[in-house]
């Protein structure tokens, strides 16, 4: 691809003519034209007009080490060349999904030992509605079918995740839900809190989940699934009682708990997993984007004992799977990811030194702000809310054009930040940013917050 060079603007006509992007709408591209990125190095990219832009996003939220990371690609280069492609089906392995497997089961929460590969966050989540639907049924309790997710939760864009997630434009999208999917309330204090301390909400907002089981019948009710942090619909950090109380009622209805890690995992919110940074222990734990670092796709489910051991009681092949799950080179990139990780000591970095830094400088930035009325989030996931009303707690209405114009104020201003859910903007660098760059992001965000005010 390298030795390919055209000019912007071919490039722009090809990608109008031949190319249909996800989550974009296409009259903007008729408009404006595609920006065309060539390259990356470190938390930087750069376009094929070569502007230098500060990746706020880490990508997707998933270039946790950093781009152009030798450790990686040699990783990549070496499994391409000894076993470029071999599956998991029917009885085989490879060596780089066993040690994948086995270096996980290390760092993720007690009990879940077992993983079972996919080539996305979408797919992991999907995978966990097929396995969770037939333990119950091997359980005896076959109407346990029906999960339970959040407004403004993101789970994925397939079938059965646009349906799992509680994004109203999917749903719009899609005509309706499927049957079996439901959703409550996200845990946003900012608002719905009113006049309760954070922690009474949290605890209100968790008692919801009662209700909906109530309301269905718990023998119809076989998931709830909450990302730890919610990222794509704002970066809603729950309040302190809100994950106790979902992990209580799920255990006292019998229902699983899902914690989806694709975007809490590897290091953001300063632990490895956002499971412990709140202290769920879920029976089911999707992961994906920070697991290879996005250089190559793999996602994966991390699955509890117990619930393994009814999936292979079950006396039969589990019909599920994907060419691609545990793709050899993806694993040995995501071995080589993992292992950087902790080179680098990265997730005790966020912990105890890059995020402490850069929370307390998007505070300062969003305190003084005039439309800014909080900052949200959890370790490098950092969302400001935009509001009409600082005083009186009043956000922007779901149409203003605010949150659009900040971010085409950003990438002007060379700083990828994206608007996310409730009319916020947010930010979720890669884990090796330093104290410089975030003084550097901190500050585009706010030329950008500025000229959008
Ligand atoms: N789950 C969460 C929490 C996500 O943020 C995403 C993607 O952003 C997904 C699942 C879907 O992952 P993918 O885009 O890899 O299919």
């Amino acid at each position: 691809m390298s030795q390919i060079v055209r000019t912007t603007q071919q490039w722009q006509g090809l990608d109008r003519s031949h190319h249909m992007h996800p989550f974009t709408d296409p009259r903007d591209l008729n408009k404006k034209g595609t920006r065309v990125i060539t390259r990356a190095e470190g938390v930087y990219i750069w376009d094929s007009e070569g502007n230098k832009i500060l990746d706020g996003m880490a990508g997707l939220w998933c270039v946790a080490v950093g781009y152009g990371r030798q450790e990686l690609i040699d990783a990549a280069n070496e499994q391409l060349k000894t076993l470029p492609y071999y599956n998991s089906f029917f009885q085989t392995s490879t060596p780089s999904q066993i040690e994948l497997s086995h270096v996980l089961s290390e760092l993720t929460p007690p009990g879940l030992n077992r993983f079972f590969f996919t080539n996305s966050g979408s797919e992991a989540n999907d995978t966990v509605i097929r396995l969770a639907r037939y333990y119950w049924k091997l359980r005896g309790q076959p109407t346990k079918r029906t999960f339970i997710g959040r407004k403004f939760g993101y789970h994925g864009s397939t079938v059965a995740t646009s349906s799992l997630s509680g994004m109203a434009p999917m749903h719009d999208q899609d005509h309706e839900l499927l049957p079996h999917f439901a959703h409550i309330v996200h845990p946003h204090w900012y608002t719905q809190g009113g006049d309760l301390s954070r922690e009474e909400f949290g605890l209100q907002a968790a008692r919801e989940l009662e209700k909906k089981i109530l309301e269905l019948g718990a023998d119809n009710v076989a998931a709830f699934i909450g990302e730890p942090c919610q990222g794509a619909g704002g970066g809603i950090d729950p309040p302190s009682t809100y994950w106790p109380e979902i992990q209580r009622i799920c255990k006292k209805y019998d229902v699983l708990l899902v914690a989806d890690e694709v975007i809490c995992g590897f290091g953001r919110t300063g632990e490895w997993f956002g499971s412990h940074t709140y202290g769920i222990e879920p029976d089911f734990m999707p992961m994906a984007k920070g697991l290879s670092s996005g250089y190559l796709p793999i996602g994966a489910v991390a699955i509890h004992d117990r619930i393994f051991e009814v999936l292979s009681e079950g006396g039969k092949m589990i019909h599920h799977g994907f060419t691609y799950s545990g793709h050899p080179a993806a694993c040995a990139v995501a071995l080589a990811n993992i292992a950087l990780i902790k080179k680098e000591g990265l997730v005790e970095r966020v912990k105890s030194d890059i995020a402490p830094y850069f929370r307390a400088t998007l505070q300062q930035m969003a305190d003084a702000h005039p439309i800014v009325g909080e900052l949200r989030g959890v370790g490098l996931i950092g969302a400001v809310q935009l509001v009409s009303d600082k005083a009186n707690r009043t956000v922007l209405p779901p149409t203003h054009e605010a949150p659009i114009k900040a971010r085409e104020f950003a990438i002007q201003n060379n700083l990828i930040m994206r608007p996310a859910g409730l009319q916020s903007l947010v930010v979720a660098p890669p884990l090796v940013i330093t104290r410089t760059q975030v003084d550097e992001l901190v500050d585009k965000m706010k030329r950008s917050l500025d000229q959008t005010a």
